[in-house]
């Protein structure tokens, strides 16, 4: 039988993981199906115990159920402990396996794909939601010359400063003024066409802007952009946190630069990317 794995979220129509996945199995020859499932949003736990009852092998994990899916699994990488929220699963013998291969997406993005090293360097981290607790273990590992994590509700970046140590510094938008070789915007902002109320002082020309976000321009990088700085988008990392999870079930690792090209120019075989109303809305 085909080995078979899935994305759970709610909703999942607009998900780009099938066709992420679809390509890299092309690529590597691995024999397996990927499909989208829609759960529930009362029944995460039931969806996947039926995925696997029917052979499911892993499981990619979207929103809302990142916090349901650290709670079903019986073992956690250190990632998904430290993140408190888990995007991929694995199934065996011995139960459901937790990770987080998001924080891994962005670094590998930012240090692979985009040359921009993060040791020694500054680095704002806009938001303290899901997006944000997940990649700033990763960040840490990197040795940045500083973090500092900056919210609308100062009181959740505190709260993520106090657990991951290191000297975070935590604060508001309010009075950051001086520059950070990379932002990071992880806030949700960005899907309602909103801006951080962000100082143009953060950037200059040695700025990298980065926005989690994906698929079209949005205010945070017309502002950087507008500000001196270099600009990225979060397909990269939507890319390759999916390297990384396909790499825990299969133990190959694709080349990904053909996918996010793909991606891009959306000529990856399945729904238009062009034609979807949700169009980079969401992992
Ligand atoms: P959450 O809902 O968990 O967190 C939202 C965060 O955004 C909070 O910090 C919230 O602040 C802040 N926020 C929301 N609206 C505004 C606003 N108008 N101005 C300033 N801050 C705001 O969302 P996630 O962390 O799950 O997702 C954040 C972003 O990351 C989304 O755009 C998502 O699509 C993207 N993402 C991309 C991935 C990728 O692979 N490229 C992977 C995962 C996420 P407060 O605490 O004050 O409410």
């Amino acid at each position: 039988m085909t080995d078979r794995y899935a994305v759970f979220g709610h909703p999942i129509a607009h998900s780009k993981s099938p066709l992420i996945h679809v390509a890299f199995a092309r690529q590597t020859g691995q024999a397996m199906t990927y499909e989208a499932i829609l759960a529930p949003l009362d029944g995460f736990a039931d969806s996947v115990a039926q995925f696997i009852a029917a052979g499911g092998r892993g499981a990619n994990v979207t929103v809302p159920f990142k916090e349901q899916a650290f709670a079903l699994a019986n073992r956690l990488s250190p990632r998904a402990e430290h993140a408190g929220a888990v995007n991929t699963l694995a199934f065996d013998a011995d139960g459901i396996f937790g990770d987080n291969t998001d924080g891994a997406g962005l670094v590998a993005d930012l240090v692979r794909n985009l040359n921009c090293g993060i040791a020694g360097k500054r680095i704002l981290l806009a938001g303290a939601g899901g997006a944000a607790r997940g990649v700033i273990g990763p960040l840490l590992d990197q040795h940045p010359a500083a973090l500092v994590i900056a919210n609308r509700t100062v009181s959740r970046a505190q709260e993520l400063a106090e657990l991951f140590g290191h000297g975070i510094r935590a604060c508001g938008f309010d009075g950051l003024d001086t520059p950070f070789d990379l932002v990071v915007n992880a806030t949700a902002a960005s899907l309602a066409g909103e801006l951080p109320p962000l100082s143009p002082r953060l950037f200059t020309a040695d700025t990298l802007a980065y926005d989690m976000m994906y698929g079209r321009d949005t205010p945070f990088l017309a502002f950087a952009r507008a500000h001196g700085a270099a600009t990225a988008d979060g397909l990269g990392m939507l890319v390759e946190q999916a390297a990384e999870a396909f790499y825990l079930w299969r133990g190959v690792r694709p080349d990904t630069a053909p996918v996010i090209a793909g991606l891009r120019q959306d000529r990856l075989e399945g729904e238009s990317l062009a034609a979807s109303p949700l169009r980079g809305l969401r992992t």
